[in-house]
Parts: structure tokens; sequence; C-alpha cells
């Protein structure tokens, strides 16, 4: 093609354009947004956003925040997640070229060098792998997760006064008695879904299956903790629902969760009772787990899967993250701690996990826990807590597929506001406070065991303990990512 000749001034007025064009041009949606934003309003809600939900709960009226400064936070939230996500996962990517040159490095000079060189190289790519899951896990997982706890919270400054004055109007119309599971004062007479009791096969065909496919962590060989453990859960299990007897297992495993199969098997993992700050946190953990039971989630969303097919699955899916066949969040937990997590390979519907079984195992642990004589609200705290400082790693199983944030906590609290008003709830025991003096003894033990034991991922002994991506427990979030 033809070039046309252009006239010499034709550059200094495309300049000139070009100058006004960037003056003039509209700004980004969160630029606009912070510019609307005056620092003293800023810097309130930042104050806000680390506020618990229970103290948001009491104050959210008062807070007096405008709907046009909501939305502005709300675009400048948004734009500090992807810009966050977004520097997380360049690091990812970066430092899996590392990886990777690193190993074509090593496959090209591995005649030539010593075994002093050779341990230095294979020490270099275990850290860089242990680095990069890191990435990859404050990427996909942690951020994310992080960043829709603090946008529920902005949802609910805006939302949570009209929602409580519908609450309140219900609750002197006497209609909330009418909700669905409404009937708390018959709980233990009334049946939620017939046919708990053919749940049990199903139940002990799995442990079985788990235990043949060396999914099962070892139990806690302490009998103090066992004993708290399980004299807790049977004081919920008699106020809840159940129609079968509970079978509880105290599995010693750093994975902060438990899980209840069908027909009332459930099992308490270790890292859960480090995470814990008072009984009232671990009832609403474990009445959540037993109203999965109760409901026969599980039941409901296997379908005509067999667990052999489940558990078979499984165990595949913990193969590939303990050979490292996948970068995947398994194997950030694999390098880290030497366990794959259950909460990560089990299937989500033998568990009986879904947004809408999600949403009534809140409603109905809520329940059940109240019942029991514990504060309700200990559920709130301790789902706060795991969203905001331990959700980046261990917790992350806890959040595979739940629903909004914001929904699951306002139901929960309007569930614990249209229950009858009780007085003494329990927050702690000394009990509880004795168990976590025995679990000290437990954890120090497994946590020189996990050191000294060789796995599939850190094959190399004595290299320096990888490298950690600093994020302190509590920290905000954003401090991991300084504001673009
Ligand atoms: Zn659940």
């Amino acid at each position: 093609m033809k070039s046309r000749p252009i006239p010499d001034w034709s550059g200094q007025r495309l300049a000139a354009l070009l100058a006004v064009l960037v003056l003039l041009r509209p700004p980004i949606a969160a630029q606009r947004a912070r510019a609307e934003l005056p620092p003293e309003i800023r810097q309130r809600f930042n104050e806000t956003l680390q506020r618990s939900y229970q103290e948001l709960f009491a104050e959210a009226a008062r807070l007096e925040f405008s709907p046009s400064h909501i939305a502005a936070m709300r675009r400048i939230l948004e734009d500090l997640q992807s810009s966050c996500t977004r520097q997380y996962r360049n690091r990812t990517q970066e430092l899996e070229r590392q990886l990777r040159s690193a190993q074509e490095e090593l496959k090209r000079v591995t005649n030539r060098i010593d075994d002093t060189e050779r341990k230095q190289r294979h020490c270099q790519i275990q850290n860089l792998r242990a680095v990069s899951s890191q990435a990859r896990v404050l990427a996909e997982h942690a951020i994310p997760v992080a960043f829709e706890n603090k946008k529920a919270k902005l949802e609910l400054v805006e939302k949570w006064p009209g929602e409580l004055q519908r609450i309140k109007a219900e609750i002197a119309a006497g209609t909330h008695h009418g909700r669905r599971w409404g009937d708390v004062k018959d709980i233990g007479f009334r049946e939620l879904v017939p046919g708990q009791e053919n749940d049990v096969k199903d139940g002990q065909e799995a442990v079985r299956q788990m235990k043949l496919a060396g999914l099962m962590p070892p139990e806690v060989d302490n009998q103090a903790v066992r004993q708290y453990v399980v004299s807790l859960a049977q004081r919920i299990a008699k106020h809840s629902d159940l129609r079968v007897p509970l079978n509880i297992t105290v599995l010693n495993s750093k994975e902060i969760n438990a899980f209840a199969l069908p027909g009332g098997f459930l099992f308490i993992q270790r890292g859960l009772l480090e995470a814990v700050e008072n009984e009232s946190q671990l009832a609403g953990v474990i009445a959540h787990e037993i109203a999965h039971v109760t409901g026969r989630h599980g039941h409901k969303l296997m379908r005509k899967a067999t667990i052999s097919s489940i558990i078979y699955q499984a165990a595949q899916i913990a193969a590939i993250i303990l050979t490292g066949g996948a970068a995947s969040i398994g194997t950030y937990y694999a390098l880290q701690y030497g366990f794959y997590g259950l909460g990560l390979v089990l299937s989500l519907d033998m568990l009986g996990v879904s947004r809408e079984f999600e949403l009534e195992a809140d409603q109905l642990g809520v329940q059940y826990a109240w019942n029991a004589g514990y504060d309700p609200a200990g559920f709130i705290k301790f789902f706060d807590k795991m969203a905001t400082t331990e959700g980046y790693v261990n917790g992350v199983s806890w959040f595979r597929t739940h629903p909004p944030f914001y929904q699951r906590m306002v139901e929960t609290q309007r569930e614990i506001l249209f229950l009858p008003p009780k007085e003494g709830l329990i927050e702690n025991s000394p009990e509880f406070d004795r168990m976590k003096a025995e679990l000290k003894k437990v954890t120090e033990e497994a946590e020189k065991e996990e050191k000294d034991r060789p796995s599939l991922l850190a094959p190399v002994q004595g290299c320096p303990a990888p490298e950690k991506i600093e994020y302190k427990p509590g920290q905000p979030i954003e401090t991991l990512c300084p504001a673009p």
C-alpha cells in the first residue's frame, strides 16, 4: 500500500490532541471512586470493615455511610481485589518459570556436577516448588476469600439496618414461627427427613473404604482430648434431631476441618481444635456437621453414585496431589504439612455440601447449639476468624462451595434472633481450657514427627526450610498488596 505523505504539523497536532485526550479521558471506575471518597471516609470504612460481624450487626444502624460512598467503596474493593490477585498470579507465573528453568538447567549439567552442587540444586528446586504453590494459593484462594468477606461486611453495613427492621416486625407479628424448621421447641421430636437410620450402612462403608485406601489420618492418641470432644458432641447430639447413634473420631491432622459422613460418623480434625478459641465456637462447628446428618444431605446429593466409586475418586485425587502431578492447592498442603487435606479430596456430595444444604446446616446447627445451651453466635465468630485470618491456608477446604458470605451470615443471624431468648448461654468452660492444655502436647508431638518424615513432595532432607511469603494471621489482606 502506498503511504500518503504526512504534513509535518500533524505530528505536533496529534501529540497535542493526545495530551488533551489523556487529560479528558474518563477515569476508570476505581480512580473515580477513589476521588469520590474523601480520605476521612475511606479511613472510617477501613476501620469498619476490620470489625467482626457481631460488632457490625450491633452497630450498622448507627454508622450512617451514604449510598454513594458505599458504592464508591465497593468499587475500590473490587479494584484492590483484582490488582492484588493479578500481582500474585504474575508472581506465581514468574516462580513457576524459574522452577522450570532450574529443572532444565539441572538436566543439562547433571553429569558435570559434584554431590554438593547437586544437593544445592535439589534444595533450590524444592524451595521454588514451595514458594510458587504459596503464591498460587494466595492468588486463587486466600485473596478472594478475604475480599469476599470484606465485601460481605460492606453489604451488611448497607443492608442490615433495613433487614433488622423486617426481622423485628416478623417477631412482633409472630410470623417467624411459621418459617421452615421454626418449630424449635420440638427439636428431638420432629422428623426433618425420614430414614436417617438407612444412611448408617453407607457411612460405615465409607469409613471402611477410606481406611482401605489409606485416606484416613491416624486418631489423636490422647484420652483427655478425645473424651472432651466426645462428651461435647454427644451433648449437642442429644439436643438435636439426630435419630442414629453419633460415632465420633478425633483425627490427628493439621487440617482445620470437621466433617460428617451419612449415618452419624463425625470426624473432628486436630487443626480445628487448635483453631477454635472457645467452646461455643467448637459447638457451632459440630452442630453444623450434625445438621448435615439430620438433614440427610449426603444421602440426597450422592444419588446413585456408589460409596466405592466416590472413595476411589478421592484416592486418585490424593495420589495426584502427593506425587506433585498438579500444582494445586493440594500440593500446597502436601508441601507445607505433609497431608493432602481430606476436606479437599472427599466428594462434596458425600459430605452433603451444596449451597442450599450449607444454608440449611447453618440454620439447624445454630438451633442445635442453642438448644444444647451454647451461645449460637460462636459459629459466626469462628466463620469470621477463618475468613480473615486462617482462610488462606488450612481453612480453605471450608470455603469450597459455600453460599455467598453475606447471605450466610445474615441468615444465620436472623435465625439467632428468631430463637426464643435463653439465659446463661455458655461461651466457654474450664473443660475446654483443660482440653487446650492437653492438646498442646499432642500438637508438639505431631510437629516433631512431621519434621522427620520424608514426603514425596519434599524428598530432599537437610535443605533450609522453604521460604514463606510473609502474611501474618490477623493482618489485613491489603497489606499483602500495597494499593496500586
Ligand atoms: Zn457444611
